[in-house]
């Protein structure tokens, strides 16, 4: 970001878009922007919520000036990242507005580093651990959901092959609802994959249309690792050849496929079947 970040205890209160912090943030809309300073923008109190009890801190954290409405939760968040030395910028109504791409913008607004993990061990790697491994996933909103349902499914993590879109743009963070901030992301190009996965001891399941078995007659043996393709082209025949089981969802009306986030999530919550415990 091209301003120094402002450790003052005393929030600066912003009303100009050309003010030099407020134009940094909004320049990480920009993939570039993101690659080159490595942050990324989360909006809302209960996104913000997320990173608190994660320990995660944001670098920055804006809210509204003079908010009568601001909730209690918000201001906590506010306090406890200014306590754990975030810059804390206040700006108005129209500002917040701008930064967050809507008319109506929630209260809060973080500028967060982005985090991102090794490939797992594979030596270290637990038999109830379930890796998710998308291959050039082209849609933010498809990535951001398929992230959350990782989280809700509690998978260890998921690994980013070849080209992809960046889970950290705003449409993919906001799809995520806070579990951006839950999951490991790993990345790696489809050869050093194909290596790395050589180690691996348990299922690598592979999802196609014309898998051998159905995806609820397989016993899934883990630890798993669970390769979906791409919205367009699917699986590429490397992966595929790389799985030791092949799986099909069985489709009955028109269409071939099912979208790539409802397809992981139905295999995601098929394979961790026998043990998500049942809530009373
Ligand atoms: N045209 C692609 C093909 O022929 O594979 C379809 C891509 S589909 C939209 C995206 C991904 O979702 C697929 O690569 C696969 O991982 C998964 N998928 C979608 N529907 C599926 C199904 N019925 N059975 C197995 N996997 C499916």
């Amino acid at each position: 970001m091209a301003a120094p970040p402002n450790k003052t205890s005393e929030p600066l209160v912003i009303t100009s878009l050309q003010n030099e912090r407020i134009k940094a943030i909004r320049a990480l809309d920009m993939r570039k922007e993101r690659k080159e300073t490595g942050l990324f923008v989360a909006e809302g109190t209960s996104v913000l919520v997320m990173a608190e009890q994660r320990g995660v801190v944001p670098e920055t954290i804006v809210c509204l000036a003079d908010n009568p409405e601001e909730t209690q939760r918000a201001k906590e968040v506010c306090a406890w990242a200014e306590e754990q030395g975030a810059t804390a910028l206040s700006v108005t109504a129209r500002v917040l507005g701008k930064l967050a791409n809507k008319d109506n913008p929630q209260s809060l607004l973080g500028v967060f580093r982005q985090r991102w993990s090794e490939l797992p061990n594979v030596s270290g790697v637990k038999p109830d651990d379930l890796w998710l491994a998308l291959e050039e996933v082209r849609d933010p909103g498809n990535l951001g959901t398929m992230i959350r349902t990782a989280d809700a499914v509690g998978a260890t993590g998921i690994i980013l092959i070849g080209t992809c879109c960046d889970p950290y743009v705003r449409e993919c963070v906001r799809a995520t609802m806070g579990s951006i901030f839950s999951v490991p992301l790993a990345r790696t190009s489809r050869e050093d994959f194909v290596a790395w996965r050589a180690g691996w001891v348990g299922d690598v399941v592979a999802t196609h249309l014309n898998g051998r078995q159905d995806f609820r007659d397989v016993s899934y043996q883990g630890p798993v690792l669970l390769a979906m393709g791409s919205e367009g082209p699917g699986l590429s025949d490397a992966l595929v050849e790389q799985a030791t089981k092949v799986v099909r969802i069985p489709m009955a009306g028109q269409l071939d496929s099912l979208n790539l986030a409802v397809a992981t999530a139905l295999t995601l919550y098929e394979i961790k079947r026998p043990t998500l415990k049942r809530q009373p």
